[in-house]
Formats: C-alpha cells, structure tokens, sequence
C-alpha cells in the first residue's frame, strides 16, 4: 500500500510539474521521504543502463536514448537532466506502473559523478559508462579522492563496465575486473606527440603515482599511456574510432562505419563512440547505428545554429565555472579553417545563485584561439572587464579584441557585411540574450 501511495503520489506531482513547467526532481524528493527504499521495492527492466562522467553525459545518454527507441526499444530516461537521486526516483517511479513495474525495455539514467554511489544503493546499472574524468574539475566539485570513492563504491560485481581506455581515470575502474568493454581512439591523424593543453591530468598513473609516458595524445589527457613502473597501460578497445577527418566531418567506428557529424569536435566523436558502443551491446546493428547517429543533431539545446544578417553561425553552450566545457567549445571554434569571429558573453556568472567569481577564467585555454583563422574575438556582457584582462594575458593580439558590455552593441558589430562564420560560447543563463536577438534554428 505503502509503494502504491508512493509511487501515485510521485506520478501527481510529476504530472503538476510538468503543467507548471517546474523541475523533475521534487516529486521524487517527496517519494524518498515517503518511501526512503521505494527505488528497491520497484521492478526493474532487465537493461539498466548507467552513463556518468565529468562531461558528456547528457550528450551520450541521448544519442542513446535516440539510437535504441529508433530501433523499436523502449527507453525510459531522464530528458530533463536531473541527474541525482531524486530526479532518478522521478524518472523511475514515473515509468513504472502503480503495482511498481517499469514498463520500458530499458531504464537509462545519466548519473552525477559525484553523488552515483546514492543513486546507485537500490538501483544497481547493469551496464555502467565511464565517459572521461577530470582530476582538475573533480578538485573543484570536492576532494578528488572522494568522488573517486563515490564512483568506486557505485559499481557493484553484477555490473559490466563500458570504460573510455584513452582515458586513464577512467580506466583505472577497470583495473583488476573481468567485465569490462572498453572503447577509444586509435592514434588519429588529429593527434599530438606532447601535450598541448593546461591541463595535465595524465601526468602520473592513477594505480602507483609514477609517470606515466604517452605515445599518442587525441586532446587534453586523452590517448595511448603506459605507466613507467607498474605496467598500467591503456586496453585494447573492442569499439574503435579508426579514423577521423575533422576538416571534413567524419569518423569511422572499426573500419567499416562512416558517420558525418554534425559537430566537428573530438568530444563529439567519443559520445558518438560510447553510445555506439552500449547500443551494439544492447544489440543494434553497427551498421544501423551509423545510420542513426548520420548527421545527428543533439536536441538538448546545447548546440544551436543561427543567422545574423547573412551570415553564419553556431552557439556552443557551455558552463560558466567549468573550464572543460569552454575548452571542448573553443576547440571546436579553433579548428575553423576558413576563417572566423569567436563571441564570449559573461553576463551572469550563475543562474541558480550570486557569485562574480571569475577565477575559472584563468583554467580556461583561450590560447587555443591564436591562430590565423581566428580574425575577430568579441568579448560582451557584465564581466566583460573580466574577459578582457583574461585575454591581456594570451599572446592574442589586443587588435583581434573588441569588448562590449551591452550584448544587443556586441551583436550589431557582427551584423556587418562580413562573411566569417561565427561561434558564439556561453552558458545556459546568458544564451537567451544572445538567441534573442538572432534568427536561430
Ligand atoms: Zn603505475
């Protein structure tokens, strides 16, 4: 009766939120307090599908998401996002019957990496994705050593492990355990010998603390690595990205499947690879997958194309505070090859608390904007003072730098007769601003 109530209860309230366009993760809240253990009295379908990370997840756990219901399953999954406890008990309770049967083929639940070993105490994945980890980011969410707990004490032995084996973090949750699919790069045509980024996160080995030397870098601490002394070293891969063309747009998974994409960045391409690869475990053809994933345009609003008088471009959104997901965008903004503008808008620093914290700036690699096909950089929003000091201390120069405080000036410099393409990078509470006032599609 208890469970009943419960589980009625969470579907009232998940069904009011939605008319009050309110978050997801208030009626699972009120559930757990009803029902502290309701998650273990639910019947589950037999996938559960885990997807956590620093980034990417909510990218991979669409992609998924899209490849599966396009190949007849059906998926439960958390499209708002709320990745922790209670917007998973929303998620569950809402896709289960009264009687506390999840109806779905499959449950697929992004997870937070840094609260999974919750989550995760009455719902045990059965397949659980590792996408990459960031020591870095993880200092600033909280002590490394405890999200590595966190995530450690979330898997359990029933549960086989789908880990990114350029990723030495990653992989070191797969050191020592039989049930592991691993997935990565071969060395690619993108490649760098040495490490070209701030960040250095594959600098000792995650095993013994020795360093650790790489024969091939794809971006950051992504690559081919190998412990100088203990003898961790990178897995072979049962999924592989065999090539990439970025100049043109393609990848290849395991020799045979092309796949054009839509975004043209090595992130992209390994929350391709991962979802490719959970849904080949899931059965799906490869080559089917490649045909879904063709081309494929996220839907989560992250990645959205606009016009501005007749020209071109793309908003990359990212996080303020969080200097990976500014580097994956200016990434993607410095492979340009034809030449283009770069706006930065920093208006509010958060949009769920007050903070004119701008010290994450100083993580983010804007270096990787100096070079030729980079003409103009425009700099807009309060912080702009903050943007502009930022890049005082680049080689980038002052020449290529406008700065507007006003969002609407910023705008009209480049509605102008030039051709260039732009990328606009932002995060979710300015985007609007921008978005406004363009014509977006
Ligand atoms: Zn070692």
């Amino acid at each position: 009766m208890k469970k009943f109530l419960t589980i009625f209860i969470c579907k009232l309230l998940r069904f009011a939120g939605k008319l009050i366009g309110k978050g997801s993760s208030k009626p699972g809240q009120v559930a757990l307090k009803l029902c502290p253990d309701i998650l273990s009295r639910v019947q589950l379908p037999k996938y559960i599908i885990a997807v956590t990370g620093s980034n990417g997840k909510t990218s991979t756990v669409e992609m998924i998401a899209h490849i599966l219901t396009q190949n007849g399953y059906s998926v439960a999954w958390n499209k708002e996002g709320s990745n922790q406890i209670e917007g998973v008990t929303t998620l569950v309770l809402g896709s289960a019957t009264l009687g506390g049967k999840v109806k779905s083929d499959i449950l697929l639940i992004e997870s937070d990496e840094r609260f999974a070993r919750y989550t995760f105490r009455y719902i045990k994945p059965t397949h659980y994705v590792i996408t990459n980890l960031y020591r870095d980011q993880l200092t600033r969410n909280g002590h490394p050593e405890w999200v590595y707990d966190a995530l450690a004490d979330s898997i359990t032995d029933g549960t086989q492990l789908i880990l990114n084996a350029d990723d030495p973090l990653v992989s070191s949750f797969g050191h020592g355990r039989n049930n592991v699919v691993w997935f990565g790069a071969d060395k690619l045509s993108s490649d760098t010998e040495t490490l070209d980024s701030v960040y250095n996160d594959g600098a000792y080995c995650p095993v013994c603390k020795s360093p650790m030397t790489y024969t091939t870098h794809h971006y950051n601490h992504i690559g081919h690595y190998a412990c100088t002394k203990c003898g961790y070293k990178r897995q072979n891969t049962q999924y592989t990205i065999t090539s990439v063309d970025l100049e043109k747009g393609e990848m290849t998974i395991d020799g045979k499947h092309t796949i054009t994409l839509a975004l043209k960045s090595l992130y992209n391409i390994y929350n391709i690879l991962s979802a490719y690869t959970v849904a080949s475990i899931v059965g799906v053809d490869g080559a089917k997958i490649a045909a879904d994933m063709n081309n494929y345009v996220l839907k989560n609003g992250r990645v959205i194309t606009f016009e501005l008088g007749g020209r071109q471009g793309t908003l990359l959104t990212s996080k303020h505070e969080n200097s990976i997901s500014y580097d994956q965008s200016i990434r993607v903004a410095s492979a340009c090859k034809d030449g283009c503008d770069v706006m930065f808008i920093v208006d509010a620093v958060s949009r769920k608390y007050f903070t004119s914290d701008v010290s994450w700036l100083y993580d983010i690699d804007f270096e990787m904007l100096d070079n030729g096909s980079i003409h103009q950089i425009v700099l807009a929003g309060k912080y702009v003072n903050d943007l502009a000091v930022r890049f005082s201390y680049t080689d980038i120069p002052d020449s290529k730098i406008k700065r507007f405080e006003d969002i609407g000036e910023a705008v009209d410099f480049l509605n102008s007769d030039r051709r260039e393409y732009i990328y606009v990078i932002t995060c979710f509470s300015d985007k609007g601003k921008f978005l406004a006032k363009v014509k977006g599609e």
